[in-house]
């Protein structure tokens, strides 16, 4: 077996069986990625050794508690080339961009004066109203969408989007729709149909050209490519522990430090205060004032291992060489008959989330083939309805590497799907 940057047996559910005792290949790191022992030893040592409330108590526990949890931040901010008071912990993506929007809606409703503009960012630049518009992509997953369909609906904003071209890239022809009356820009890095890396500089660039903020979903980026957000010039990002080889529940949000600050709090509670009294309340500065509650304290120490240990792989490393699995997947796919790529079909500008559709075989048909041989892939419409609307499918199959996957595993998926149409007897 071929040697992998992610050492398969750091990974203990890799060596395990499925279906008729096969071995596990598993394609869905699009979906959730699987965990290495130190991950799962991060977690545990939490939870055996060192759980106390963070930031609350007196004692050792919540000492050490709230030392790992705020080293944890400092491990995913630099894995992301951002400073540690640049990273708001949150369940994941999804509640990482409904925080930014809701936030926004307070602005709108009036509340950009709940948070002191203390060092320079006049809040008023988060407020949206009628005439004003947030665009997005028809690449997005639907977290990436539906806040920002919802602001507007609260707002009176309006929604526009970037549309897309035949590879699913997109298409910079309509960058145009980015104007003057433009307030914020989210956009996805990497689609998680297409695989498609979209065009960062030239999106930032017409965004500052018009003062519109930007908002990156980071998602299907930072685990398989090297990422900086102060070298995209992003204004805001997000992205999900449980993609990056970390527990499930936890992601964080990233803010350019002066943006958090202007930007007011959108849930309210312990921890984010400064001083209560029954009339009035002060919030504390970023990133406490976004992180009202009790925190999934393991669930970050987790990811900030999950961090360290793809830091110590190499992001160019791991890049270069899902880059060689993905040449080598999509160069059979585009030759298989009755296989349709929904996504550039060369290997350049995109990673290894390949989704496909094949001619007359639904794509659960296909999912569940696969599955009696082992393999695990991702079937439907990957909560990203407008692309595939895009590409006039309703669902498709998606198989999507991880630092882990050999390249074995894909030639064995190329010769299973090979056979899935004989299968279902819908050769030509
Ligand atoms: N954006 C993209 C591009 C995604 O792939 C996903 C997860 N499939 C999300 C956002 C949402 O992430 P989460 O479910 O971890 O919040």
């Amino acid at each position: 077996m071929s040697a992998t940057p992610a050492p398969r047996g750091d990974f203990p559910i890799l060596a395990r069986t499925v279906r008729r005792g096969l071995p596990l290949v598993y394609l869905d790191s699009g979906a959730t990625s699987q965990r290495p022992q130190r991950v799962l030893d991060a977690v545990r040592a939490m939870d055996t050794q060192h759980n106390g409330a963070v930031k609350r108590g007196a004692h050792l526990l919540a000492e050490e508690a709230s030392e790992a949890y705020e080293r944890a931040r400092e491990q995913v901010a630099a894995f992301i080339g951002a400073a540690p008071d640049e990273i708001v912990w949150a369940s994941g993506s999804t509640q990482a961009i409904n925080l930014v929007a809701y936030a926004m809606s307070n602005v709108s409703a009036g509340r950009g004066d709940s948070v002191e503009s203390r060092r320079g960012v006049d809040p008023h630049v988060f407020s949206v109203g009628p005439g004003d518009v947030i665009v997005t992509t028809r690449a997005e997953h639907h977290a990436n969408i539906i806040p920002w369909q919802e602001l507007c609906l609260r707002t009176g904003a309006t929604l526009r989007w970037l549309d897309l071209d035949a590879e699913g890239r997109i298409d910079l022809s309509t960058l145009d729709r980015i104007d003057e009356h433009t307030k914020l820009v989210a956009f996805t890095h990497v689609s998680n149909v297409s695989g498609a890396i979209s065009p960062v500089a030239q999106i930032v660039e017409a965004a500052r050209k018009v003062g519109a903020l930007t908002f990156l979903d980071a998602c299907q980026s930072v685990p398989h490519i090297p990422v900086d957000f102060h070298e995209l010039g992003v204004d805001f990002a997000a992205f999900s522990g449980h993609k990056m080889l970390g527990p499930t529940g936890i992601g964080a949000l990233y803010g350019r430090a002066e943006l958090l600050r202007a930007l007011p709090p959108y849930q309210f509670g312990g921890s984010m205060i400064e001083v209560v009294t029954m009339e009035k309340t002060t919030y504390a500065d970023p990133p406490a004032r976004f992180e009202a509650g009790t925190m999934p304290v393991a669930q970050a120490i987790g990811m900030g291992e999950a961090a360290v240990y793809l830091t110590e792989i190499g992001m160019d490393k791991i890049a270069r060489y899902e880059a060689e699995l993905t040449r080598r997947m999509l160069a059979s796919l585009t030759k298989m008959p009755g296989i349709r790529i929904l996504g550039p079909e060369g290997e350049s500008n995109r990673t290894g989330a390949v989704a496909f559709a094949v001619d007359g075989v639904h794509p659960h048909d296909v999912g569940q083939f696969l599955d009696s041989k082992g393999i695990a892939v991702r079937v439907g419409h990957h909560c990203a309805q407008p692309i595939h609307q895009h590409f006039g499918v309703f669902a498709s199959t998606r198989a999507s590497l991880g630092p882990y996957n050999t390249v074995e595993e894909v030639d064995y998926f190329v010769e299973s799907l090979a056979e899935v149409r004989r299968y279902f007897r819908v050769e030509d």
